[in-house]
């Protein structure tokens, strides 16, 4: 029907071509003084009003900072334990958890990616074959005599093992429910990984379940990562009440270490928009690094690799490097 922005309709205007959605502040038009050396008559100079003076926005529409090298580790331990977390499927858990887990890794980073979907996407998009793997993490929170040693499996990265899953885990939701402290489950578990690892991402199921209840509860940090589309903010206020009582009720330390907008298109004014409106919404918890929209996953997805080793150079394979230096920026001491 007639055109709903959710910024609001501004109608009226009879014929106004591109009605700049509500509370954009317009652009100035920099008129004064021309910049000197310009090379007139190039045709890279098309693309977005160059803001003025010099300190370039990022695609949150926030000064990028500069974000430093991270340190190099000697030892490892003490790990970080991060939850990948978002009731909505497909806005970038899976494909944030195996790319952003590489590029700790090649930052020297020792990483546990633990796969807490039923779908066992994390095997797949690591290459690895299902068939091959006998334990998993179910095995790991319902058997007593299965070890963490048991179960996790080298990847193809360097410096990074991965604690797999099947369908097999959604039975453990069910099954949990008569555990004692049932929400505590993944945390006792994988309490003996934490001083071999530096950085553990848990990729959740889309659910605010048990399962992802004990994935909050196991963890120190949130990880958002949000689409960048109108109808991925929507749900975000419940994730956000879910992660406040698992904090008030089970888990004191929880912290949201940030919101990421995935599949991002700053050629589209919705993208800019939902940008616009989740930096409101979230303020400084939103990441300043946004992933933007490419095949170039879809197609890392399918070789089994992470983008950073099957594109290395790539954008996406550059934005998952600044992203975890974003993150070691933001966890200090990881
Ligand atoms: P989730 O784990 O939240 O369900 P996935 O990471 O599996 O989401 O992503 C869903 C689909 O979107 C996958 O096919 C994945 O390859 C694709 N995808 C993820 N991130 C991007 C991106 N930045 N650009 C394009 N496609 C993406
Ligand atoms: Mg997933």
């Amino acid at each position: 029907m007639s055109g709903g922005r959710f910024s609001g309709p501004s109608r009226g205007g009879s014929d106004a071509p591109e009605i700049p959605p509500l509370g954009r502040p317009p652009m100035p038009s920099v008129s004064s003084p021309a910049p000197a050396a310009v090379d007139a008559g190039d045709e890279s100079l098309v693309s977005d009003p160059i803001p003025f003076p010099a300190a370039e926005p990022g695609p949150t529409g926030r000064p990028m900072p500069v974000l430093p090298e991270p340190r190099a580790r000697t030892e490892h331990g003490g790990a970080r334990i991060i939850a990948l977390c978002n009731q909505k499927g497909g806005v970038g858990k899976t494909t944030t958890t195996i790319n952003l887990g590489a590029a700790l890794a090649e930052y020297g980073r020792t990483v546990l990616l633990v796969d807490f979907d039923p779908q066992g996407s994390l095997l797949v998009g690591l290459g690895l074959n299902p068939h091959e793997i006998d334990l998993t993490v179910y095995n790991l929170l319902m058997q007593g005599d299965v070890t963490l040693d048991d179960v996790i499996v080298p990847t193809g990265v360097p410096g990074m093992d991965l604690l797999p899953s099947n369908i097999d885990l959604s039975a453990a939701e069910v099954q949990l429910v008569h555990e004692v402290a049932r929400e505590q489950t993944l945390q006792r578990v994988l309490a003996p990984a934490i001083e071999k690892y530096d950085v553990i991402l848990i990729d959740c199921q889309p659910s605010l379940g048990l399962l992802t209840v004990n994935a909050l509860t196991a963890s120190d940090g949130v990880i958002v990562p949000l689409e960048c589309e109108y109808f991925a903010l929507r749900g975000v206020a419940l994730l956000k009440t879910t992660i406040d009582k698992v904090r008030e009720r089970l888990n004191p330390k929880l912290e949201i270490d940030g919101v990421l907008g995935t599949m991002f298109d700053g050629r589209t004014l919705h993208g800019r928009e939902v940008m616009e409106r989740l930096v409101q919404a979230w303020g400084d918890t939103v990441f300043h690094t946004v992933i933007r929209r490419t095949v170039k996953f879809s197609d890392s997805t399918v070789a089994g690799e992470p983008i950073t080793s099957y594109a290395s150079s790539s954008a996406g394979a550059e934005a998952y490097r600044q992203l975890a230096r974003e993150v070691l920026d933001r966890c200090h001491g990881v």
